[in-house]
């Protein structure tokens, strides 16, 4: 290793996040425009107040406010008081009042912490604030990246869309842990019922990335404010997905490692993650604060929210939710992963154990049920649970075997949107009723003379052959059990 190799090593890697999510309402922040707009034309969801027009007035939606303590709750911040909300003045053209509605000194949620898991190791971030404002419009560049486009196009669509950010402490030590936080805060607000990780752009991240000299790392891997400080960072816009957070910013930390090789400063920069050439390209010197000229939104009145806390309920979140299906069902800790993956899975899961054991539910949810939806690319809303409920009845009660339940009828259910009693039918897949099995016992004897002869020999593999025979006459639905017992009687006779 060089002097110079050695140098760069001898940084670690320090990684703080502001995470935009949207929040799911059924209009915008500051107006009744609805933002259900992915299939409609541009420009079509606007009105004088989310197109800034002079005069028009901003109104708060309580939905929105309400969706934000949730996230307050779940992450255990502080929720203050009072909240307000601040002007943010920038010029872009995806901003039609040249300014951003958002807030400043009294965010909504303010010291929370989310825990992660890499590799088996627990650790917290610590959430600095989490704030609500509005999304801008969103700009489409023609003939290329936001680099080389031709020109631009601006769609108002967007624009006024609920978001809240949410800044992390610089708590992250490597890119792996960053994409673990995103999956995790995704599941955290999907369980609140306040974000939509399917929806275009309902993610975004930007990341904020230093090199800090390990002497400045702290024996419980803590860094000084004053360290934090003075290691020059860079902020990685447009990153859109946990995998693109983890790609953007082990791009970063090579080029970042790069620069320190060389014996060279890492500028401090906003960068743009450029999805499509896995690289991260300079876009101009980080604003300052000082640059937004903040100041009070006179046209909102502060908000008392102290008492919504108590008011507003969440949900039992994923982790807790995990261990008491351990506790509770007996379950492994994969099965309990998976079958808590998504709200809608556990709900899911929990009405079947109602009426099925649990063990036998899980079996079911966990390895077929998904399974055979994750092949397929499909959402668990595909399947009716009445449907399931059905399947596993027959299943539970012998009417059809495991293997049919899964392999015939399930897989019809999803290919063919069939209902189970429907492909049971068309199949014939009702377990053969006991004359059928004894006839086909009895013909599966006289027709192998040869086989029998084995039996009687003592051939191991003369029965199992028999025992196919018999099972293929009945078309699989006999219980192979009972045919071996049959045969046995018949050929011991
Ligand atoms: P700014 O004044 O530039 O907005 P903040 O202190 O508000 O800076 O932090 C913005 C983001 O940068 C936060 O997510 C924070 O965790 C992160 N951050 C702060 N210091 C560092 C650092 N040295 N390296 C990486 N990220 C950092
Ligand atoms: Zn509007
Ligand atoms: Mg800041």
């Amino acid at each position: 290793m060089t002097a110079q190799t050695t140098r760069a090593r001898e940084h670690a890697v320090v990684i703080g996040l502001e995470v935009h999510v949207q929040l799911e309402t059924a209009t915008k922040l500051f107006c009744g425009c609805s933002t259900d707009t992915a299939d409609d034309a541009p420009n079509t969801h606007t009105c004088p107040v989310c197109l800034g027009l002079p005069g028009a007035l901003p109104v708060v939606n309580e939905a929105a406010v309400e969706a934000a303590v949730k996230v307050g709750k779940a992450i255990d911040a502080g929720i203050p008081e009072e909240t307000r909300f601040h002007r943010k003045n920038y010029y872009y053209p995806d901003l039609p009042k040249n300014f951003q509605i958002t807030q400043y000194d009294e965010p909504i949620c303010q010291d929370g912490s989310l825990e992660i898991s890499v590799e088996g190791e627990r650790r917290v971030i610590d959430i600095e604030r989490a704030h609500l404002e509005e999304d801008p419009g969103s700009l489409k560049h023609e003939g290329g990246a936001i680099d080389r486009a031709e020109y631009t196009l601006v769609n108002y669509n967007r624009a006024g869309t609920p978001l809240m950010e949410i800044v992390t402490r610089p708590d992250f030590r490597s890119p792996s842990e960053v994409r673990a936080f995103l999956a995790k805060l995704e599941e955290v607000l999907e369980y609140l019922g306040v974000f939509d990780a399917e929806r275009d752009g309902s993610l975004r991240v930007d990341a904020n990335i230093s090199l800090v000299p390990n002497e400045e790392v702290d024996a419980d891997g803590s860094i000084s404010g004053t360290a934090l400080a003075a290691a020059n960072r860079t902020e990685v816009k447009n990153i859109s997905s946990h995998k693109g957070a983890e790609k953007a910013l082990a791009y970063e930390v090579t080029r970042q490692r790069n620069a320190v090789q060389r014996g060279r400063e890492v500028e401090q920069e906003t960068r743009h993650w450029d999805e499509a050439r896995g690289v991260t390209v300079s876009m101009r010197s980080k604003e300052a604060e000082k640059d937004y000229r903040y100041f009070a939104e006179a046209d909102l009145p502060p908000m008392q929210v102290s008492g919504w806390k108590e008011e507003i309920p969440i949900p039992e979140l994923p982790d807790a939710r995990r261990e008491r299906f351990r506790a509770e069902y007996g379950l492994g800790s994969e099965a309990a992963s998976k079958l808590t993956s998504t709200k809608a899975v556990a709900d899911f899961y929990e009405a079947l154990t109602e009426r099925f054991d649990p063990e036998f539910a899980a079996a079911w949810t966990a390895d077929r049920l998904l399974g055979e939806l994750n092949y397929r690319d499909m959402p668990l809303s595909a399947v009716e649970r009445g449907d399931v409920v059905r399947l596993l009845e027959l299943d539970d009660e012998g009417e059809i075997t495991t293997k049919n339940a899964e392999e015939v009828v399930l897989r019809a259910m999803l290919d063919e949107g069939l209902a189970p009693d429907e492909v049971v039918e068309r199949e014939d897949l009702g377990t053969t009723d006991d004359d059928e099995v004894a006839a086909a016992v009895a013909a599966a004897v006289a027709d192998n003379p040869d086989a029998v002869a084995d039996y009687h020999a003592g051939e191991d593999g003369a029965l199992n052959y028999l025992v196919g025979q018999v099972m293929a006459a009945t078309g699989g639905s006999a219980d192979p059990g009972t045919v071996n017992q049959l045969l046995r009687a018949e050929l011991d006779e």
